[in-house]
């Protein structure tokens, strides 16, 4: 007989979890650790042989069940070998990249980018590493921008702000070929709706700061490894210091167990607030893959299962800053506040192209970010409704 392959849901509840190890409990204990003892002085010398060596505890530092059951479950969600936790979504994006390049390097960015990272890429320029920026919109039509010395490619998808979905495949098929590594930002999608390992990248890395934790009060990264990329970036974490706090590495392995249902949830508000957002006159644009129509959608359907709750929506171009920021602060249900991925709406305003290559596509107006949280859709389109009447009574 062969063995039946859990689903999602089933995996999302169990993976990395072993109550039997734990005496019954359902989860672990948060281990607070930075000492650990040792039985004798062989055993202390043995343990410090192979800092790669993952089970034996070694000092808090290096991690600790509770952070290994965490990690142990992401990379059993993301198909990878192993993951590694850091102390934030943007370590997870810098220890990734820092793995991988040395001076003299060339690498390829996303244009669309999470804006934090650009600035780190950039930042290498002092360390003799050149970055480039590439169209989101690519595809296979990458080849043309590697060189000799490309030694990484760095992709989001669908972007920060602006949303275009990559043909990952194409991408991570050039770069293979090529010997160039791709590290790929999967915060949006989650193992839930997308596994970028199956579509060829090297290295997954994640914001658990988002939806893993799930509910705005930790931050927290992943990153999450093939066999041959782990024992580099694992090396690179442990030179740089990464590690991550007790408490959130244990806040990220209990929103793993509700990951599937949320991100289930999360999905329907949002194609609701999105369809209601496409029809108002006030719009002119919204954008997110999810929707039939959009530029990303035919790539989304190929590669991705389900959308998340973040999404774009342009106002129409006769609304100014005023009269924008106005209609922002008479919102009640949708908070106005940096990161996303909690149980609350959110709606802010994006200032898409201050960072990107010129050329690249305008918004007909004003775009503004919209997180889809767990309040009943009904209020969150009153509160939406009201918003907008006054917005077009007053400066329409
Ligand atoms: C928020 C975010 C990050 C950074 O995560 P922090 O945990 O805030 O450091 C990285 N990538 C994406 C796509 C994000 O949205």
């Amino acid at each position: 007989m062969t063995e039946r392959i859990p689903a999602p849901g089933t995996r999302f509840v169990h993976a990395g979890s072993d109550p039997r190890e734990q005496r019954g409990y359902v989860n672990p204990p948060v281990h607070r650790a930075s000492t650990v003892l040792y039985e004798d002085v062989r055993a202390m010398e043995e343990s410090q042989s192979d800092p790669l060596k993952r089970n034996h505890p070694v000092y808090g530092r290096f991690g600790t069940p509770t952070g290994r059951a965490f990690e142990t479950a992401l990379a059993e969600l993301e198909g990878g070998h192993a993951a590694i936790a850091t102390c934030s979504g943007l370590a997870a994006a810098t220890t990734a990249v820092l793995s991988f390049v040395r001076a003299g390097d060339h690498i390829l960015v996303s244009d669309s980018v999470y804006v934090p990272t650009r600035r780190f890429c950039d930042s290498l320029a002092a360390l003799g590493v050149v970055t480039e920026y590439y169209d989101p919109e690519i595809g296979a039509g990458i080849e043309e921008l590697l060189r000799p010395e490309t030694r990484l490619a760095y992709l989001e998808s669908p972007g920060s702000t602006t949303f275009e979905v990559q043909d990952v495949p194409a991408i991570t098929a050039v770069c293979r070929s090529r010997d160039v590594v791709t590290v790929i930002d999967n915060t949006w999608a989650t193992p839930a709706f997308c596994r970028p390992l199956a579509l060829g990248a090297d290295v997954v890395v994640h914001s658990a700061t988002k939806y893993l934790t799930g509910h705005a009060d930790s931050i927290l990264g992943a990153i999450v490894c093939t066999e041959d990329t782990y024992a580099t970036v694992r090396g690179a974490a442990i030179r740089l210091g990464q590690c991550a706090g007790a408490d959130d590495v244990y806040l990220g392995l209990r929103g793993i167990r509700t990951l599937g249902v949320r991100l289930q949830q999360h999905q329907r508000q949002a194609v609701e607030l999105a369809t209601w957002l496409r029809d108002r006159p006030e719009v002119v644009e919204v954008v997110y893959p999810a929707l039939p129509g959009d530029r990303g959608h035919r790539l989304w359907q190929r590669d991705f299962t389900g959308a998340a709750g973040l999404f774009g929506v342009v106002l129409d171009g006769r609304f100014g800053k005023p009269a924008v920021d106005a209609m922002l602060d008479r919102l009640h249900l949708f908070g106005l506040g940096h990161s996303w991925g909690g149980f609350e709406s959110l709606m802010v305003p994006a200032d898409s192209l201050a960072h990107r290559l010129p050329g690249t596509r305008r918004p007909a107006g004003t775009l503004l970010r919209v997180h889809a949280g767990f309040e009943d859709p009904a209020d969150l389109l009153a509160d939406l409704d009201h918003a907008f009447t006054e917005l077009t009574t007053r400066h329409g």
